[in-house]
């Protein structure tokens, strides 16, 4: 997984995979290959693709919701959080080569 533009190049020019129409930023290493995926549909459409792959179980009892929900955020602020960390590091990197 990671961003487009931090990958060799290979995706540069890759669309998104689930709308088919926008330039894809970001992207998940799967099994079979890389799945790629816009802002937009990342925003608007994965989340309905986790509700979707969550049993029934979870779906039946609000608690087990609203404890996956936890879950998905604890993910969500610590990937965000390392990216910020690794684009600082970067652009004190290329000052530091200036
Ligand atoms: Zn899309």
């Amino acid at each position: 997984m990671g961003t487009i533009e931090r990958e060799d190049g290979l995706l540069k020019d890759e669309k998104c995979h689930i709308c088919g129409e926008i330039k894809a930023t970001g992207y998940w290493a799967g099994d079979t290959g890389a799945f790629c995926v816009c802002q937009r549909c990342a925003i608007e459409t994965l989340p309905i693709l986790i509700v979707d792959s969550l049993n029934y179980y979870y779906l039946k009892d609000l608690t087990r919701l609203d404890n996956v929900l936890t879950q998905i955020k604890e993910v969500f602020w610590k990937t965000a959080f390392t990216r910020v960390m690794v684009n600082a590091r970067e652009k004190d990197k290329e000052k530091g080569e200036r």
